[in-house]
């Protein structure tokens, strides 16, 4: 039996093949806008404000190649949740929160619509998300979820029973789900290395493996020179805390995945999942999987949370992740499918995502400084970077003179600030506590037969600041 690929940054890459390097930063430079960091969140802006201003003189600062981070390694799950939506709605009110809310489905649309006409071929498929419970705790969850997005404007959301869940994929003990069609399937690298493409073909200048050291106002450091510009846009998600000054901004959370092998037609007439929806639980230390193009599982989840440090920011190895996650996804795939106990896991890798003290999501431009940042997506930037881009391109042309507030600038994520994580070790505590504390919840919830929400989950949610 061929054994599992650990790392090789992911398998998406291993697909899709390492695009070839662009050349490091020469020296010294300017420009009208610097974009630091190649992933969704850096490409769409330079994408947006090239499309918008021709003319703008924009460089993209990469310090390993475009796609590198959480851009290439993701799962693939283009949908319109939001990290924060729920906050925002306590801080601004349930209307502005419903604008965010109908922003991010019509991101959904936005991104596989500007795929097409940039001839980038991602494997998109517009599935849907189908989200599924599997005890009675999950599923009094899951119709409160359901419940909830209605109220936020989902009115085309629709909740199904057991037997409606297996009509679209057969999960051992599934009681119930949600479906929505806001969600598409894609292959990320091809998403990102696709863009990369069609920002060089506009105009946009990008270095890579360049390496920004610091970030200060009209200045971005690199150590092969530095690039002055009025805009220094920082697009660097779970590893800005390697950047000077940002050791605690947002906290690098790893999340892992595995692919399978790609399934046979027998197995597939077993499963179902024609819909090739992406496919998530209500547990709390949840899972998220999609059918891939070639007809694999490629499914996601936890593993070890949080390295001491933030050193996932500084360290990364590749992707690899640890042996005891690998096994750990095993197992939850052959809870959902257990006709799957003998498939080969083909890759096996890791990433870093963003997750800001609050737990929300941002979009921010100091007016004084022309420093801008996006990020904080948690585990939902597929979509979400690209709503930002929009946005940082609207607030530095109306920060430029160039227009007036519009819809995306007025949104409630707009220049929300947030305090800074704890100092360790209560920050390596505090995130470590949390995840045992999930993991032991959703034992409990699938032994227990009560509808509730084991207690531990809630108060760690309480004390974690998630809700
Ligand atoms: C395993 C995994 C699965 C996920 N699954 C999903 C999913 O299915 N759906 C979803 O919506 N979201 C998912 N996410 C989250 C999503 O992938 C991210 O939110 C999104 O890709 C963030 O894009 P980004 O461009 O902001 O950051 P990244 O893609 O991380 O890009 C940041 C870039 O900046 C570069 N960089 C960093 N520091 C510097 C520096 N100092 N100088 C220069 N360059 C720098 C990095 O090399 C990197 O290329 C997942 C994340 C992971 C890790």
């Amino acid at each position: 039996m061929t054994s599992t690929i650990n790392g090789g940054i992911s398998f998406w890459y291993a697909d899709a093949g390492i695009p070839a390097p662009r050349e490091p930063l020469p020296g010294d430079a300017s420009a009208d806008v610097c974009i630091v960091g190649g992933g969704y969140t850096g490409l769409w802006t330079a994408y947006y404000l090239k499309k918008a201003v021709p003319f703008l003189n924009i460089t993209v600062l990469e310090a390993a190649f475009c796609g590198y981070g959480a851009s290439g390694r993701n799962g693939g799950w283009l949908y319109n949740g939001i990290a924060g939506r729920d906050r925002y709605a306590r801080l601004h009110g349930h209307d502005a929160a419903v604008r965010l809310q109908q922003a991010m489905n019509d991101t959904v649309t936005e991104v596989i619509r500007t795929a097409a006409a940039e001839h980038i071929d991602a494997d998109i498929h517009q599935g849907g998300v189908l989200e599924v419970a599997y005890t009675p705790a999950q599923l009094s969850r899951l119709r409160n979820f359901h419940a909830v997005e209605i109220a936020f404007g989902e009115k085309d959301r629709v909740l199904h029973g057991a037997r409606e869940t297996a009509g679209r994929i057969r999960i051992a003990g599934a009681v119930g789900s949600s479906w929505t069609p806001h969600g598409a399937r894609l292959h990320p690298v091809k998403l990102v290395k696709g863009l990369a493409t069609a920002v060089e073909a506009l105009g946009v200048t990008i270095h890579e493996s360049t390496p920004v050291t610091e970030i200060r106002p009209k200045h971005a450091v690199t150590p092969y020179g530095t690039v002055r510009a009025p805009y220094i846009l920082r697009c660097t998600e779970g590893f800005t805390p390697a950047l000077k000054g940002h050791k605690r901004s947002w906290l690098p959370m790893n999340s892992s995945m595995i692919a399978t092998e790609p399934l046979p037609a027998a197995l597939w007439d077993q499963i179902g999942w024609e819909g090739r929806e992406t496919l998530g639980d209500m547990a709390h230390a949840y899972m998220y999987a999609q059918r891939t193009a070639d007809d694999r599982i490629a499914l996601g989840g936890r593993g070890v949370p949080y390295r001491y440090g933030s050193r996932a920011a500084t360290t990364d190895n590749a992707g690899r992740t640890q042996p005891a996650t690998i096994d750990a996804l095993r197992a939850v795939l052959t809870r959902f499918f257990p006709q799957l106990a003998g498939v080969r896991i083909d890759h096996a890798w890791s990433g870093v995502l963003g997750v800001p003290r609050d737990w929300c999501a941002t979009v921010t431009l100091d007016r004084s400084t022309g420093l801008g940042w996006a990020g904080g997506y948690v585990g939902s930037g597929v979509a979400t970077a690209n709503l930002a881009a929009r946005t940082l391109r609207d607030l530095v042309q109306q920060d430029a003179g160039q227009s007036g507030p519009t819809d995306l600038t007025a949104l409630p994520w707009v220049n929300h600030k947030v305090r800074k994580w704890e100092p360790e070790p209560l920050r390596w505590l505090g995130v470590h506590a949390l995840y045992a504390a999930y993991r032991t919840a959703d034992r409990r919830e699938l032994t227990a037969h009560t509808t509730h929400t084991d207690r531990l989950a809630t108060l760690a949610d309480k004390i974690s600041g998630r809700h």
